[in-house]
């Protein structure tokens, strides 16, 4: 088996609070445990973890989801720190070498950032994604996972979505036409 690297996605307070500005609710807030235990299950064995997590500036009417979102994860609020009790194992371990966590403006993980080449400089050759939401950011990264040439594994009860039906038609795309392992 490859090395493996593990991608937590924009489980932040705006994505998964109650209050947060575009909240998956309760389905976000279900997998808090399965996301906590896989990001401490990579951590304890020295293993790649990825914070990738979503970037706004106010007010910025050029980005495209301004004309698609009410503004979410604006730099500098509140509604970017990390949900629940990722927040503390993120603090916790923050400062390892295995642990990278970085801004993105787009959905994908992989646009616009130096993923790629930090898992390439590590061998990594399948990565987990976790996370939110499993139609929007889960799915954009997924594919360019996917045509970079990763192994893909979708850990089903640590992703959510606010539109069930898109969370399902996305466990189904991931699997039927990503080749990602479901777990
Ligand atoms: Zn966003």
């Amino acid at each position: 088996m490859g090395k493996r690297a593990l991608i937590n996605v924009d489980y932040t307070a705006d994505f998964v609070a109650d209050d947060g500005k575009l909240t998956c609710g309760l389905p976000g807030q279900t997998i808090e445990d399965t996301v906590v235990a896989l990001t401490k299950q990579f951590i304890e064995k020295d293993e790649y973890v990825v914070f990738a997590i979503d970037a706004h500036v106010e007010g910025d009417v050029l980005h495209p989801e301004a004309k698609l979102f009410p503004p979410h994860n604006i730099i500098g609020t509140p509604g970017r720190n990390l949900y629940g009790s990722l927040a503390e194992v993120f603090e916790t371990n923050k400062d390892k070498n295995n642990i990278y966590y970085f801004d993105k403006t787009r959905y994908s993980a992989f646009a616009g950032t130096n993923l790629e080449i930090k898992l390439r400089e590590r061998g990594i050759e399948e990565v987990h994604l976790v996370g939110v939401c499993t139609d929007i950011c889960i799915l954009h990264t997924a594919i360019d996972a996917y045509n970079k040439g990763f192994q893909i594994v979708i850990h089903k009860d640590a992703v959510a979505s606010f539109n069930q039906a898109g969370h399902e038609w996305a466990l189904s795309h991931f699997e039927n036409t990503l080749g990602a392992q479901i777990r």
